[in-house]
């Protein structure tokens, strides 16, 4: 892992007054780059040539690098490119899966917007449940041999996919038969998760190590194909229901029933908190808990995402809950850029970007 000194050092080398905020175009780049400019600085999108349009359409780019491959990005001439133009390098989560985490930790020199220390943590399933375990939350039940589901479990594979290539079973014989069904390469590296009922939540938090506050911006429910269509058709489709998938093609906005809203802001809280513990200084910036809540009003976490998730999307102009706590319309990609003025002006990048 790149050692947070070396990143100190090139950030000594940056003008603070001509400070880029760069990412990646996809996932989340148009609300960044509308941020950062909102907040008075210069942005740039590297783009792969099919994409690039988008942002060109929206004009909202200072700068719109092409690249036939996002690895690029890694190249040390590239890399150099973005230092001179003094880049803060802003993640999100198709940004993490392009460039793979463990070469963002490696490779990546470019200062880089939050702690990188967390890609350990949340890429590693097991790493990332006992730092939810620790948290205080609670889990979807695990089962470590198929022989023993007794109710409805989904069956994930590594790597965050947008909930692609997931699969349903109800009991070891169904289990068995899918399984035995796949081709993938690696099936065999499966986690069995207790299906959760409930209604989900994804709620967009930030937490800023210069207030040492965890705000809650905005929230949302993902659309999931094909499994919010099987919704409207179930009782037509009983007798021949297609194989549930979960791939996220589109969000919808949610606000929450109010006296649930201290248990939201309480697992924000303890999460930043176990983090500090165990990878200090924790995680800082943007995050969501992906959670279903349950009949009994009680919240299972099923996933933690350490950066600014796609759901945010949808409030580039604020949400209900971010227009409680400032006067502008404030996006999560805003509230990144607002950071990284706070703390240059306090002279603490360190403190925010790693
Ligand atoms: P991403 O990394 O983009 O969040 P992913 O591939 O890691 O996606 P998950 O977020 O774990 O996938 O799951 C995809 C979807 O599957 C969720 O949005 C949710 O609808 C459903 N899901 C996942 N785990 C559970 C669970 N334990 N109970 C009920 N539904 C679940």
């Amino acid at each position: 892992m790149i050692h947070q000194s070396e990143i100190s050092s090139i950030l000594d080398g940056y003008d603070r007054e001509k400070i880029t905020i760069a990412t990646i175009g996809s996932h989340t780049a148009l609300q960044i780059l509308k941020g950062a400019r909102d907040e008075g600085f210069k942005n740039m999108v590297i783009c792969k040539k099919g994409s690039a349009d988008v942002y060109r359409q929206f004009g909202l780019a200072d700068e719109l690098v092409i690249v036939e491959n996002y690895k690029q990005v890694l190249e040390t001439a590239f890399q150099e490119r973005l230092i001179e133009r003094n880049a803060i390098l802003i993640p999100h989560g198709s940004f993490v899966e392009y460039l793979s985490p463990a070469r963002i930790e490696n490779e990546l020199v470019v200062p880089m917007f939050g702690n990188r220390k967390v890609l350990d943590w949340e890429s590693d399933r097991n790493k990332e449940r006992e730092w939810l375990l620790r948290a205080g939350l609670r889990l979807p039940r695990e089962f470590k041999d198929p022989a023993d589901i007794d109710r409805l479990v989904m069956v994930k594979f590594p790597g965050a996919k947008g909930g692609r290539g997931y699969i349903l079973a109800s009991n070891p014989e169904e289990f068995e038969q899918k399984h035995k069904a796949l081709e993938l390469i690696d099936k065999e590296m499966y986690t069995l998760q207790e299906y959760v009922i409930g209604t989900r939540f994804y709620p967009h938090y930030f937490y800023s190590p210069l207030t040492d506050k965890v705000e809650l911006l905005s929230m949302d429910i993902r659309y999931e194909s094909n499994i919010d269509g099987i919704a409207r058709l179930s009782h037509i489709l009983q007798d021949s229901l297609p194989e549930p998938s979960f791939v996220v093609t589109g969000n919808l906005p949610v606000v929450i029933r109010e006296s649930l809203l201290p248990r939201v802001l309480e697992m924000g809280q303890k999460v930043i908190e176990t983090s500090r513990e165990l990878f200090s200084p924790g995680l800082t910036g943007p995050f969501c808990i992906e959670t279903v809540c349950t009949e009994d009003l009680e919240f299972i976490a099923f996933e933690i995402s350490a950066r600014i998730v796609a759901g945010t999307n949808l409030f580039i102009n604020g949400s209900p809950y971010s227009q409680l706590l400032y006067d502008v319309p404030m996006s999560t990609g805003r509230r990144i850029a607002r950071e990284v003025k706070e703390a240059i002006k306090g002279d603490l990048l360190d403190e925010v970007v790693y």
